[in-house]
């Protein structure tokens, strides 16, 4: 079949498996472009490896620093039906690069939250790496199963308090609309923090603890985003505001802990904020990432996911000396809040209107980005050609 992207409603709804398989050996490229990182960590587990952030971190391990790599995802596999989800291809692409290089690498398709897959995570660490000395936790998900009560949360992103009216694009029409959204109940923003919350991740360390894997001196990284004044009723300020604020907390106490077992540390690093599967429907956040890239690329600042991570690895994690630190986290969206970009962007966004949205946003880059995070528009692939049974089920 041709496949072309399908996109309802703001969402892309397929995924183009060469075009995956493609866009994992761009950032392989770019992370070996920048030569080896020195004194990186050897073996390492990522949750959330497959899209993002995740997979740009165990892309950097693996092909920066020549690490071992164990990851985690819950993607939809292809069928001769039809594609699978992206996460399924680009993890696919990464253990035959992973393979082709001589490195180990061993990936897990299953709910992370699920104490089975955390069982099963643990006991093929300890065959097969003996301990871990770095753990990313990127997971994004909507939902969770409490794995002690078997309770469901759905995360919701909303502000809290009182209800919200932004700006936002719709960058497939090309139109600004002003969309409201009505506030969060008490329960909604409940579930959110126990969705994207620090609960699950510290239930990971107690995995790795109780299975006796951790390294000395192991370390994890739990992501996180704060962004501008002009999107916190929506985003700090709002559900997953107060998710990140458990997230940030739960890091602190694990600091602790660890410091105390292993002489381990537990980090949040803030990152930048970058189009992802959602970006294009949430309200402010749309319009503040189009026009971000637009200054950031003028002021030649802009980093895609790859881009970020190998900085966080070189410069942050790995530098030699102690992890910088800047309000007790690190912060890798250094360039994305310097005062000049965020004070251009707050002019411009009073600014911007129907008629110079093309002008004043990069609605071409965001159009760009989203597509390729399923595969869409990256360089070099031919999108007539017919993808076989063969492609969909078991990737290029
Ligand atoms: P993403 O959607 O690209 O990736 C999420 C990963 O989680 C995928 O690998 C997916 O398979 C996995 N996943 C989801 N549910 C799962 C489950 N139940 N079991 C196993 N795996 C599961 O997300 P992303 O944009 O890379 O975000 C990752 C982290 O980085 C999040 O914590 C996010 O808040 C943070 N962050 C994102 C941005 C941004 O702009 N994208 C900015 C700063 C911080």
């Amino acid at each position: 079949m041709v496949i072309k992207p399908k996109i309802i409603n703001n969402i892309c709804l397929n995924s183009h498996p060469v075009g995956c398989a493609a866009d994992v050996a761009r950032q392989i490229r770019y992370v070996r472009s920048r030569g080896p990182v020195k004194n990186g960590p050897k073996n390492v587990l990522v949750i959330g490896s497959s899209t993002g952030y995740g997979l740009a971190t165990r892309i950097a391990a693996a092909f920066g620093a020549g690490a071992k790599t164990i990851g985690v995802a819950y993607e939809k596999a292809g069928s001769e039906k039809g594609p699978g989800t992206a996460g399924f291809y680009n993890t696919i692409a990464f253990d035959q690069a992973a393979k082709k290089e001589g490195l180990f690498s061993l990936s897990f398709n299953g709910d992370a939250f699920s104490t089975e897959v955390k069982d099963q995570v643990t006991a093929a660490i300890k065959e097969h790496l003996g301990t871990v000395d770095l753990v990313i936790y990127s997971l994004a998900s909507p939902v969770r199963t409490d794995p002690k009560t078997g309770i469901q949360y759905r995360s919701v992103l909303k502000p809290l308090g009182q209800e919200f009216t932004a700006k936002s694009i719709d960058p497939f029409k090309g139109e600004i609309k002003v969309s409201t959204v009505t506030p969060a109940t008490d329960d909604e923003a409940a579930a959110t923090v126990k969705v994207m919350g620090g609960e699950d991740w510290e239930l990971w360390v107690d995995a790795l603890e109780n299975a006796g894997v951790l390294a000395p001196g192991f370390t994890t990284v739990a992501y996180t985003y704060i962004g501008p004044q002009v999107t916190y009723p929506f985003y700090r300020s709002g559900t997953i505001g107060k998710a990140k604020e458990h997230l940030e907390a739960t890091a602190h106490t694990l600091s602790a802990r660890l410091k105390k077992l292993v002489g381990g540390a537990a980090y949040v690093s803030v990152n930048k904020a970058l189009v992802t599967r959602a970006s294009a429907v949430i309200p402010a956040v749309s319009l503040y990432i189009s026009l971000l890239y637009k200054v950031m690329k003028k002021e030649g600042t802009h980093e895609g996911c790859i881009e970020q991570i190998d900085r966080l690895m070189r410069t942050r994690l790995y530098s030699g000396g102690p992890v910088p630190l800047d309000g007790g986290m690190i912060r890798i969206d250094d360039w994305e809040m310097a005062p000049k970009v965020q004070s251009e962007i707050t002019a411009l966004w009073d600014r911007v209107d129907g008629n110079n949205l093309r002008d004043l946003c990069d609605v071409k880059g965001f159009e760009e980005d989203f597509l390729q995070l399923n595969g869409f528009g990256i360089p070099g692939v031919d999108y007539e050609a017919e993808v076989d049974e063969k492609t969909l089920e078991h990737g290029v």
